[in-house]
């Protein structure tokens, strides 16, 4: 998506250790028309996909989670939770996920109320590096039976190859802007 790409590129910071700053316009304060241009791209890219339900991650997938679900017909947008700890009432599907950016696992959950049998779930998230945050999501929607029908995810770091172990298991992945390399000394970024 060209208007992302741009906007990466002109607003974008790359920091040491493989980390795209974005937060002038993605995960701390918030282009909502570029948002709304991705949700229209996302429908554009799967609209040939039945999905009835947005699942996305706290916090950074919420807001452009919202937007996008606008674009599909207003399904519900459901969050997983980032945890204290996991609470085995038997109520939330939980799992643990390791963060790429703080280096250390956390425990997610979903209240079973808001993801069913039979759902077909489209999975955003902001960023895909190695693929943990998307495994621990793609868990819970298989303990809850739900079917993951796409995943659209903002910016792919492809050199860190999670996108790329997530299609070769059969997942569908479209990601808005695919960096294929960047360097923190010269901050340069090239596209996929
Ligand atoms: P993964 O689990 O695929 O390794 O990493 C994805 C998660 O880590 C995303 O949900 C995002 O919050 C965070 N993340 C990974 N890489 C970056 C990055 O370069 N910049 C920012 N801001 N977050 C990242």
């Amino acid at each position: 998506m060209q208007e992302l790409e741009d906007r990466i590129r002109h607003d974008g910071i790359v920091k040491a250790g493989n980390v795209l700053k974005v937060d002038a316009f993605l995960n701390h304060q918030c282009d909502v028309e570029l948002f709304d241009h991705m949700g229209a791209e996302w429908a554009r890219l799967f609209k040939d996909v039945e999905i009835n339900k947005i699942l996305t991650i706290e916090a950074s997938g919420i807001g452009m989670a919202c937007i996008a679900a606008q674009h599909f017909g207003g399904v519900p947008v459901v969050f997983a939770k980032k945890a204290q700890s996991i609470n085995l009432d038997g109520e939330q599907y939980a799992t643990t996920i390791y963060s790429f950016t703080k280096q250390k696992e956390y425990p997610v959950i979903v209240g079973k109320r808001f993801l069913s049998e039979g759902d077909k779930v489209l999975i955003i998230d902001d960023f895909l590096a190695n693929g943990c945050a998307l495994e621990g999501l793609i868990k819970i929607c298989e303990a809850a039976g739900a079917e993951v029908a796409g995943i659209g995810i903002a910016v792919e770091k492809g050199f860190q190859g999670g996108g790329d172990k997530l299609r070769e298991r059969g997942f569908r992945v479209e990601s808005l802007a695919r960096i294929a390399d960047m360097d923190c000394d010269t901050d340069e970024i090239t596209f996929a």
